[in-house]
């Protein structure tokens, strides 16, 4: 509203600040065995801003905690998002080249990285004689368990009877190598732009990296999920941390609404319909029985139009692969405990 002199008048606007986080901007956290680390370098708004920015007005946007905080649960759970992202973070990373390529595809950050065209290339990440992890025979992309560490007769691992200490020792004569090359580049006079060019991605690269709040969940979300790069995980989990003291009602609402929820697909959801039914009526989860050896009718005929199972499926034979049935049966087992009819 104009005041009488027909201007606008200046309202009072706080800058926002949250002591917490405050304290640890220039900390670095430590990650990846503490050869590499994410440091807050400053941030924007904080969880009042969110709600400010979503009530559309100025000053301090709340009256009491538990309102700002159920507003912000709302607005989260309903995907209302443009508050969010009102508020950003800026970091300042040291990490290696091959979690970069898996970081920098977050487009909606704002990045200024270490020019190795302008600077010499910084150290390698060195992988710890009991870091080497095995393939996950399941999971193309995944790893399961580790390689000994010893190089001892009958630890046999992936690579024959070699331990992660012989591998590491390799790694460390790799990348001396490297090194070794790159540096008899300089020292020839070559480009730094292109003496580069055979360095390892386990090298070390350094950025500032600025995103705001709703992005950042998103890449918490994708980044922090079992299924993400244990690597690059363990660079969310370090962010996670600052998130956590710096928006808490943000954090409390995105563990409730994303991290730990569980989506149901329309297929999900019949499917389930289904199997609650056929418990009811004391179907062959709860009493499995010799004679029930055909998978229940219901929940077969929607298997089969789902096409996670074949025609000719019958409960004891092997059934045929379905990515989309097997994340289900991990939703039917989250939920129910329950497993799958077809697998009774
Ligand atoms: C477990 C895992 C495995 C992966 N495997 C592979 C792989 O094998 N190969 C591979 O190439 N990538 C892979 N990725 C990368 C993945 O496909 C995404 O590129 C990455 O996670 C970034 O996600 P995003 O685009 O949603 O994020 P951002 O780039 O941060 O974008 C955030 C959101 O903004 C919107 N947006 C941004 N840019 C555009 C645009 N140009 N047009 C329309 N909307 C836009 C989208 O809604 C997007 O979701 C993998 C990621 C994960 C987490």
């Amino acid at each position: 509203m104009k005041d009488e002199s027909g201007m606008y008048p200046a309202e009072r606007v706080e800058r926002a600040s949250v002591p917490a986080l405050d304290e640890r901007l220039g900390v670095a956290i430590p990650v990846l065995g503490g050869q590499c680390f994410i440091r807050p370098v400053d941030y924007m708004g904080n969880d009042a801003a969110i709600v400010q920015a979503a009530r559309v007005s100025y000053g301090k946007g709340t009256k009491k905690i538990s309102t700002d905080r159920g507003l912000i649960r709302y607005l989260l759970r309903k995907y209302h998002t443009t508050p969010f992202e009102m508020c950003e973070l800026k970091i300042h990373a040291l990490y290696p080249m091959d979690v970069w390529r898996q970081w920098i595809r977050h487009r909606t950050a704002s990045v200024n990285e270490y020019s190795t065209r302008a600077s010499e290339a910084l150290e390698n990440l060195l992988t710890p004689a009991n870091g080497w992890r095995l393939q996950d025979q399941g999971n193309k992309m995944g790893s399961d368990g580790f390689l000994p560490e010893h190089n001892e007769p009958g630890n046999v691992g992936k690579t024959g009877k070699l331990g992660g200490e012989y591998l590491t020792a390799q790694e460390e004569d790799l990348i001396d190598h490297a090194r070794a090359v790159y540096q008899e580049r300089l020292d020839a006079g070559i480009a730094k732009e292109q003496a580069r060019k055979d360095l390892p991605l386990s090298t070390f690269s350094m950025a500032y990296w600025k995103i705001d709040l709703h992005n950042l969940l998103h890449f918490l979300r994708l980044r922090l999920d079992a299924h993400a790069q244990l690597e690059i995980r363990l660079f969310a989990q370090a962010i996670a941390e600052l998130v956590k003291v710096w928006v808490p009602h943000t954090w409390e609402a995105f563990e409730d609404y994303r991290l730990y929820s569980l989506q149901l697909t329309r297929l999900d959801k019949e499917m389930l319909r289904a199997i609650v039914n056929l418990h009811e009526q004391g179907g062959p989860i709860m009493h499995p029985t010799a004679e029930a050896r055909q998978v229940p009718h219901a929940v077969f005929s929607l298997a089969r139009d789902f096409g996670w199972l074949s025609p000719a499926t019958v409960l004891g034979t092997t059934i045929p692969k379905s990515r989309e049935r097997d994340e289900f049966e991990v939703k039917l087992m989250t939920l129910t405990g329950w497993e799958a009819p077809w697998r009774a």
